[in-house]
């Protein structure tokens, strides 16, 4: 590992620092922290911190002792000087001389002791910086370390690496009895350069920031060269079938063998979010002949857990031509890793009386021969995490298995992580969205109606795929949505472009639970001189396109089996027909008996299919200039045009998206189309 340190850099990060008021500590302090967060192979996702001990003013102007220490809720990678609150040291330090201390107690001390009031907690391993005497103290889980530790006999290789250079702690879990323990360590020896956490991490120190910082790289790259000797080959790999299934055959069946009933209604599911990897070093991992052994030996670092929960889901591969089984199968391992993972929960939390509230036990790693794996959330981004920690876990496990044989924490310590109070804090209480897990395809999404439904469905907590026919527009709506939303070309007048952009968005998120399907242009004519080829192409996109993503989108909920809702833009055109309007108004009427026909076939499992009936929506098929000349044409403003209804207000594109999402969210109704136009009787339905 090469050291990321760059003079000028430094300095330069310093000076920019101190010219804003920073103390020149703490502003070495970023630098680094920042330099050590960058960097996948020693912090991954709050797994690691940093801290200073300087000196600065307190609230009240008086010269305060102070540790600087990683905030909770910042990551290390682009941290600022508001990332490392400052803790009054002396306080801290008499923490020392307790007996032992609840982490209640601990976090109250620590906040009683912020100098701001305001600022987030300090991390949970605040103590451990404290109690050790050095100026600077830099803390990961740097993956080299782990595998080198993560052993049988990890203490014995560790002192083989560092010799007297390191001092070894045994695990405790963090708090208090380990910063005391880790302080007794370092106290048989002050020439320690740092401290190994066995099973855990590594700590290193220094008088500056650099030193801290060189002396972990050293450690890590020690560490790298020792698992680069005396290999043994790993892993001796299965037979697998012939050819493996493609990625969007196999995702919706793994998303849907995953997804648990939701206890709080009949008929929703807590679904989970996918994020897939592969490359050499997975493939390598999920194809060993004993993945049974090796992937459930637990975490390479106790806080995985809250991410990944204990162990992965192991499936069998999927052999193309052979999903039914692969599916029977699939769902038969979910089963069996809930049940082992309630039994988990019920054995540990007899330790605590009974105390502890179960967290869902659905997996969120799951490892496929022959294909990867897959990091799962309830959000993209949580995926994403779940996937990043993972893929560390291959690479920890593997190492850890060519030197010697992987040995994690035992089942009950990573209970007791998994259960923290103080780890749990990471996770956030807020309540999980409404449609948090779910995934929502918008066709014709760079239209007003499709972006205003594709903004309304993420603020309801949806991940969504923007399906256009401009796809660059897609794309750059999805750019403005953020988080996970994606932007895909579509042509829905076209089976295979359908078929591809449903492709893309299982690969972006595992499978498709809602489909809003929009796409539309308008044709005029007088039906009984209007040329054949005009219809038939009205047809082809105003009927056959909502088909065509309608049956995508069907195949895709079936592989799951947990049900899923179409949507459909119809039009007033569909039981009032406008003058002129035929070839819009037929193919959109066939559309209306479209949606009760998927509505009637596909109740039985779940699938449900409603539809809006807007009118007079500002959008691509509604521009300006037809509302100025339509509105000239009938003598009246442009506002009392557009507001020409019973109820007097204009109906807006974001109206027409609250529909959808409403019914989206009634999980009991089907068959339903819903009139957004402000009122008009000769359209109402009857
Ligand atoms: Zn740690």
């Amino acid at each position: 590992m090469k050291s990321a340190w760059v003079e000028h850099e430094a300095k330069d990060t310093v000076a920019r620092y101190v010219d804003a008021g920073v103390n020149p500590d703490l502003a070495e302090r970023v630098y680094t922290t920042r330099l050590l967060g960058r960097d996948p192979k020693l912090v991954l996702h709050g797994g690691g911190n940093t801290s200073v001990k300087t000196h600065g003013k307190d609230l009240l102007g008086e010269d305060t002792e102070v540790l600087c220490v990683k905030g909770s809720g910042w990551d290390m990678g682009t941290i600022e000087p508001a990332g490392l609150p400052a803790v009054r040291l002396q306080a801290l330090r008499k923490l020392r001389g307790r007996d032992s201390l609840s982490d209640e107690d601990m976090v109250r001390v620590q906040r009683a002791n912020l100098i701001d009031p305001m600022a987030p907690n300090p991390s949970v391993e605040t103590l451990l910086h404290a109690f050790v005497p050095h100026r600077f103290v830099d803390h990961t889980h740097a993956t080299a370390v782990l595998s080198l530790i993560d052993q049988p006999n990890g203490e014995d290789l560790a002192r083989e690496v560092y010799g007297k250079r390191m001092g070894i702690v045994p695990y405790i879990m963090p708090g208090f009895a380990l910063a005391k323990k880790a302080a007794e360590v370092f106290e048989t020896n002050p020439e320690f350069e740092g401290l190994i956490l066995a099973k855990h991490g590594i700590f290193t120190f220094g008088a500056d920031a650099r030193e801290a910082y060189e002396t972990m790289i050293e450690m890590v790259t020690l560490a790298e060269q020792r698992l680069r000797e005396r290999r043994k080959p790993v892993f001796i790999s299965v037979q697998l079938p012939q050819q493996i299934a493609p990625r969007a055959a196999v995702a919706p069946i793994l998303r849907g063998a995953v997804a648990l009933p939701d206890d709080n209604a009949e008929g929703a599911w807590r679904r989970l979010v996918m994020e897939f990897r592969t490359g050499d070093a997975i493939l390598n991992f999920v194809n060993g002949k004993d993945i049974h052994r090796y992937s459930q030996a637990g975490v390479i670092t106790p806080d995985h857990t809250i991410r990944t929960k204990d162990w992965p889901l192991v499936v069998a591969a999927p052999a193309e031509g052979g999903l039914d089984a692969f599916r029977a199968a699939a769902r038969q391992a979910a089963q069996a890793f809930v049940a082992k993972y309630r039994a988990y929960f019920e054995r540990h939390n007899a330790r605590f009386d009974g105390g502890k509230t179960m967290l869902d036990p659905a997996p969120r790693v799951i490892l496929v021969p022959g294909l990867g794996l897959y990091g799962l959330g309830r959000s993209k981004k949580d995926a994403r995490i779940a996937a990043d920690l993972a893929e560390a876990a291959v690479e920890g496990i593997t190492d850890a298995e060519a030197i010697g044989s992987f040995e994690s924490i035992s089942e009950a310590d990573m209970f007791d992580c998994e259960y923290w109070s103080l780890e749990q804090a990471k996770l956030g209480t807020a309540k999980a969205p409404p449609l948090a897990g779910q995934v929502a395809v918008v066709t014709g999404a760079a239209g007003a109606i499709g972006f205003a439904t594709a903004k309304a469905f993420t603020a309801a907590g949806a991940e969504v795929a923007l399906l256009d026919l401009d796809g660059e527009t897609a794309k750059e709506k999805a750019k403005q949505i953020g988080g996970g939303a994606v932007g895909v070309r579509c042509d829905v007048t076209d089976a295979q472009s359908v078929r591809d952009a449903f492709a893309v968005v299982v690969e972006a998120f595992g499978g498709v639970d809602i489909v809003v399907s929009n796409a539309g242009a308008a044709w005029q004519g007088r039906i009984g001189e209007v040329d054949e080829a005009t219809l038939r192409e009205s047809f082809e996109l105003n009927f056959y396109g909502h088909q065509r993503v309608a049956q995508a989108a069907t195949k895709i909920m079936l592989a799951q089996g947990t049900g899923g809702c179409l949507l459909f833009n119809v039009s007033k055109q569909a039981v009032n027909p406008g003058p002129n309007f035929g070839p819009y108004g037929l193919p959109k009427a066939a559309t209306l008996f479209l949606v009760r026909q998927y509505a009637l076939d596909y109740g039985a499992e779940g699938i449900r299919a409603n539809a809006v009936n807007a009118d007079r929506i500002r959008s691509g098929l509604l521009t300006d200039d037809f509302i100025t000349e339509r509105s000239k044409a009938r003598g009246v403003s442009e506002k009392d045009y557009m507001s020409g209804n019973l109820l007097g207000r204009e109906v807006t594109a974001q109206d027409v998206a609250q529909a959808f999402l409403a019914q989206a969210l009634a999980l009991k109704t089907t068959a339903d189309v819903t009139t957004v136009d402000g009122g008009n009787i000769a359209a109402a339905l009857r």
